[in-house]
């Protein structure tokens, strides 16, 4: 890609964001995330994907500040949760196993009036259970107005969906939230995945899954790419890991191959490398 290229599409990202939406340059990823104790596929993890014709792939790092920036979240981050609560339900007519689907939630998607009834709204249209959708909320959340987002997450409790801290422990959660808030469950980071070699990253993350646990939240480990880091989670109480050891985020029709497959057993998706 022509260096002048990018540096001039950047600029307008913004407006290009909304118009990438409207010409269906957008895709939703899932990861799977599995379960320590049965070895199974437990959910999914949907991510955001955008290829722009002459441009090429353009990653979530890139696009997500800005589109959380110039508003354009709103938009992108509602039709992510309406095709994921879609495919739920391609899913379930077509009989595959049940699986909970995590849709990542903007602090400004939170600040959105009309929040609760836009949910309420795709969870009718597409008959999906509010029990197997959960929303991955990240900690900046807390450092505007904590009280504002306190109400808006009773409602969405409200609806029977579940609610997860997403990279818990880089940001700025008091273990108070944790409570207040009724999360059901918390993702560690994955800072700590690449340093869980180290005895103290060990201590840290056991008392994060002790208190978890007495509190009764699940705990995921994020970032898991490799063998030991999988054996590590296990011996330091995570409920669940997601990371490239069990499978990376794929577009649909790779996912559904695997479903179909029940490489699920194994503990691990086939799968080629993907964005
Ligand atoms: P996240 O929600 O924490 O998602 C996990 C990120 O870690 C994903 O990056 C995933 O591809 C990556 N990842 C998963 N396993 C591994 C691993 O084993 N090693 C490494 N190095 N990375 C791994 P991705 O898809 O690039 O997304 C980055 C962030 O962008 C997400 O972090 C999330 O905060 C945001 N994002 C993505 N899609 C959406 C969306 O639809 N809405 C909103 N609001 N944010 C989104
Ligand atoms: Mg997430
Ligand atoms: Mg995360």
């Amino acid at each position: 890609m022509l260096m002048q290229t990018w540096s001039f599409f950047k600029k307008s990202l913004g407006h290009n964001i909304l118009r990438g939406l409207e010409l269906g340059e957008f895709s939703v990823f899932y990861q799977p995330k599995m379960d320590m104790k049965t070895r199974k596929i437990k959910g999914l993890e949907a991510l955001a994907r955008w290829h722009s014709p002459g441009i090429g792939w353009i990653h979530p790092a890139e696009f997500i500040p800005i589109a959380e920036s110039n508003g354009a979240i709103i938009g992108l981050g509602e039709w992510v949760l309406f095709s994921a609560c879609e495919q739920m339900r391609y899913w379930r007519k077509n009989g595959f196993p049940e699986l909970s689907v995590a849709v990542n939630l903007s602090p400004s998607q939170l600040e959105e009036k009309d929040l609760i009834s836009r949910v309420e709204d795709i969870l009718t249209k597409t008959g999906v259970e509010p029990r197997l959708l959960e929303l991955e909320i990240t900690e900046s959340i807390f450092i505007k107005d904590s009280s504002r987002a306190l109400a808006v997450l009773k409602e969405l409790k409200k609806l029977g969906l579940s609610l997860a801290i997403d990279d818990f422990g880089t940001g700025y959660s008091s273990i108070g939230y944790l409570t207040a808030f009724s999360f059901d469950c918390l993702k560690i980071d994955q800072s700590f995945t690449r340093s869980i070699h180290l005895p103290q990253t060990q201590v840290v993350i056991r008392a994060i899954t002790n208190l978890a646990r007495q509190l009764g939240l699940r705990t995921v480990l994020e970032g898991v790419e490799i063998e030991t880091e999988m054996v590590m989670a296990g011996h330091l109480g995570c409920d669940q890991i997601q990371g490239f050891a069990v499978g990376r985020p794929m577009p649909v029709d790779a996912l559904t191959l695997n479903l179909a497959g029940f490489h699920m057993s194994s503990g691990r998706l086939a799968g080629e490398d993907y964005q």
